[in-house]
């Protein structure tokens, strides 16, 4: 196959996107970026949104063999943060024009942690008189909770599907009801009912996950119609199942890591050509794996940039991976270099602005 001629297509089967996602020759890959690149630039323009993100809780009910704040981590220090924390960092993303924030946290479905969000949420959209946008990421819920939040003022939710492959899903997850791959679907449409801009995404470069598999990904966003995608390279974390067994089997050499990176950065670009309009986030994973790598993510067809605000006090308990980024620097440091990123990559900073996806603009 000629990886010109493919990007000179429109459509691509999941063969077609699977050899794309699987391209390792140092030219191929820039021509699949620049070609992903050129999509980025009709349909979105030459912006990057930024979405302020407050990790403010590491408790979690659940036992991801991936995820360093798993339940089962005792290492993990838990921490919650106060609310008059999460406010004043949800006014200092509205006075540096962020646009919106993105509220993440470990799953919890009791009563207390869901009325606390639902204050939460009500709260941060006082803030400028509604203006900050506001995505949730707090994981499964049932659809009445998702109700209540989005009553309160969320209107973007993130749950990453993981993978699209439930058999690959079954084997980075413990076997039992509260980590049912079905389940994680429902709530994908449970969200859609509530009324929210529905995120799902996928982590790449998964023991036993094939090109195949992630360009079915593509396919199972296309299916659900969905307004932005968060995915990002798997990081070993090496308090987990997952990370303590790629270590055992040598898969977490310099080498693998570069791969696991050109991978997500070739699961970018194939998910912009693919799906034009959708908004695209470039995640923190990939800056893990390559100081670089935000910058590439832009790049590769990525539009949107998560900066982080969660306290420099609870930074580091937040620790789903190893090598997390700027881990000492001040909010006002990670906004410049973010800005720095998105300039290197010749894209402006849409500021002040929610940045829906065109692709959930054109729905309405
Ligand atoms: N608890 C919520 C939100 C926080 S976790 C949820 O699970 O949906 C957010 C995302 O972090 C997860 O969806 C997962 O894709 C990602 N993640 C967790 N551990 C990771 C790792 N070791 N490497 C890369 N991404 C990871
Ligand atoms: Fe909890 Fe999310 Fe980590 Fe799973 S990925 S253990 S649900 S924080």
């Amino acid at each position: 196959m000629k990886v010109n001629q493919l990007l000179k297509q429109e459509n691509w089967s999941v063969e077609e996107l699977a050899y794309l996602i699987g391209l390792t020759d140092e030219a191929d890959c820039e021509a699949l970026y620049k070609a992903a690149y050129a999509v980025k630039e009709r349909y979105i323009g030459r912006y990057a949104y930024f979405r302020g993100l407050i990790e403010f809780s590491n408790v979690c009910i659940k036992d991801c063999l991936y995820c360093g704040i798993r339940k089962g981590n005792e290492k993990a220090e838990r921490f919650c943060m106060e609310r008059e924390d999460i406010l004043h960092m949800a006014q200092w993303a509205y006075d540096h024009r962020y646009g919106s924030v993105t509220l993440q946290s470990g799953e919890r479905t009791d009563e207390p942690f869901i009325s606390f969000v639902e204050g939460l949420l009500r709260d941060i959209k006082k803030i400028g008189d509604g203006s900050l946008g506001i995505t949730l990421c707090v994981g499964e819920q049932t659809e009445e909770t998702y109700r209540r939040f989005f009553e309160a003022g969320a209107h973007r939710y993130l749950l990453r599907i993981e993978t699209s492959n439930p058999t690959l899903y079954s084997t980075i997850h413990p076997q039992n009801s509260l980590h049912s791959w079905q389940t994680r679907v429902d709530c994908l449409y449970r969200l859609r009912r509530a009324g929210f801009q529905v995120g799902t995404g996928i982590m790449s470069g998964l023991p036993g996950q094939t090109a195949l598999d992630l360009a079915k990904d593509i396919i199972f966003f296309r299916d659900l119609d969905v307004d932005m995608i968060g995915m990002g390279p798997y990081v070993v974390h090496h308090d987990t199942p997952l990370g303590k067994l790629v270590e055992e089997k040598g898969l977490n050499t310099k080498e693998e890591q570069w791969k696991r990176l050109r991978l997500g950065l070739n699961m970018i670009a194939a998910t912009r050509l693919a799906l034009k309009d959708v908004n695209i986030a470039v995640t923190t994973a990939l800056q893990a794996l390559h100081p670089r790598g935000r910058e590439w993510g832009l790049r590769a067809g990525g539009n949107i940039l998560m900066p982080i605000l969660t306290v420099p006090e609870h930074k580091k308990k937040y620790l789903l991976y190893q090598n997390k980024p700027s881990m000492e620097s001040t909010e006002m440091e990670i906004r410049d270099m973010l800005v720095a990123d998105v300039e290197r990559a010749g894209d402006t900073v849409g500021f002040g602005k929610w940045g829906d996806s065109p692709h959930f603009s054109r729905q309405k």
